[in-house]
């Protein structure tokens, strides 16, 4: 510890310098050249030309610069809705369905709706039917899916005071109706592992609970455990082998890709996408994932689970919205290394057609109607 402190004050003047060297040349640069580096308008060039589908977005306003990137990235984008009673807007579904139906519209093809279900009226009596209707008329308007969230399972109690399970028998008519419809299940089911404990600070989804406390279960009597709801889910997959289900966030299994292995074996109808859970595939040691994504190639789908808030600072967005691709394309699709969060990640050059299938063939496979 001393002697470096030691080193890095005989290195200061010297950083110094090339510091003050490195800051002149960029100012040169912005001048002359393209603000991005050029690895970076390669991935975004490389990535474009995929004509890539994101499945895990949400999308709350409309923007002519968000639009012309989508545009300039050939980009589609499944955006997905959640019903949240912690959020004013978001408590109610009409109006957001009502937002997202004129967001769809007005992207000239490039922004598709997930819609979704209202589970606080679980303990009304006409919830299956109202939802059923609810849904169909959703489809009838373009929704290509329906997204369940974790408040199953870890908010959302019954009348008996129990938590409600997403193989609870109310939900077989939705599921029937979803599976008949030839519509997808998009299921963010239960939380990464470090949610139910002992607090990580090095684990990727650390500052989210930072933030979002509520969904942090460590020292919280009561709750049901991460496996009883993965247990749920999987009878909900088990029971309804004609409805298609997207396990989002890899399917909560974000540390386990045996496990994700396991379950793609079991049940044909199951697929994952990567929404928000990228850095746990880039933390995991590259030749098992690379394994992993070669023999599971037709199951993977890709997602962000990026959003553009109605109270975003765009610009600020977009950044955020281009970096994560340029990010993601370097790992799965080139053999860079790269510094991601004090991290060195390596890529994984996947094949061209693995690249292929993941970025979009299997979002519009699993996902019809895209
Ligand atoms: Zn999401």
């Amino acid at each position: 510890m001393k002697s470096r402190s030691r080193l890095l004050l005989v290195a200061l003047p010297a950083l110094g310098t090339l510091l003050a060297g490195y800051l002149s040349f960029q100012s040169s640069a912005v001048a002359s050249q393209p603000q991005t580096p050029p690895s970076t308008e390669q991935a975004l060039k490389s990535f474009a030309a995929m004509r890539p589908i994101d499945v895990h977005v949400h999308v709350f306003k409309e923007d002519p610069a968000f639009q012309a990137l989508l545009e300039r990235l050939n980009l589609k984008l499944l955006n997905i809705l959640v019903v949240d009673d912690t959020l004013s807007y978001r408590k109610s579904l009409e109006p957001q369905i009502k937002d997202a139906l004129a967001l769809v519209r007005s992207s000239h093809g490039h922004i598709d709706l997930c819609t979704t279900l209202d589970p606080y009226k679980f303990s009304d009596p006409s919830f299956g039917a109202e939802t059923v209707k609810q849904l169909d008329r959703a489809f009838a308007q373009g929704a290509v899916a329906v997204k369940i969230w974790k408040n199953i399972g870890m908010e959302i109690k019954d009348r008996d005071g129990k938590f409600i399970m997403p193989d609870d028998p109310k939900f077989r008519p939705i599921y029937q109706d979803i599976a008949r419809r030839g519509k997808t299940l998009m299921a963010h089911l239960a939380e990464p592992d470090v949610a139910w404990g002992p607090p990580d600070p090095s684990d990727p989804s650390w500052s989210y609970y930072q933030e979002n406390p509520q969904w942090f279960l460590y020292n919280k009597p009561g709750f049901p455990s991460k496996q009883e709801i993965l247990k749920a889910r999987d009878q909900l997959l088990a029971e309804n082998p004609n409805l298609r289900m997207v396990g989002v966030h890899l399917g909560s299994m974000e540390k386990n890709l045996d496990n994700i292995a396991a379950h793609l074996d079991r049940y044909p109808n199951f697929a994952v996408d990567t929404a928000a859970r990228m850095e746990y595939l880039m933390m995991a040691p590259p030749e098992k994932v690379r394994a992993f994504l070669v023999k599971y190639q037709d199951r993977v789908l890709y997602g962000t689970d990026l959003d553009l808030l109605a109270t975003a600072d765009v610009q600020e967005s977009l950044k955020e919205w281009q970096s994560t691709y340029v990010r993601d394309w370097k790992f799965l699709a080139t053999d860079e290394t790269f510094d991601w969060e004090g991290k060195k990640v390596h890529g994984l050059k996947l094949p061209e057609p693995v690249l292929q299938k993941i970025f979009r063939d299997n979002a519009l496979h699993w996902i019809p109607g895209l």
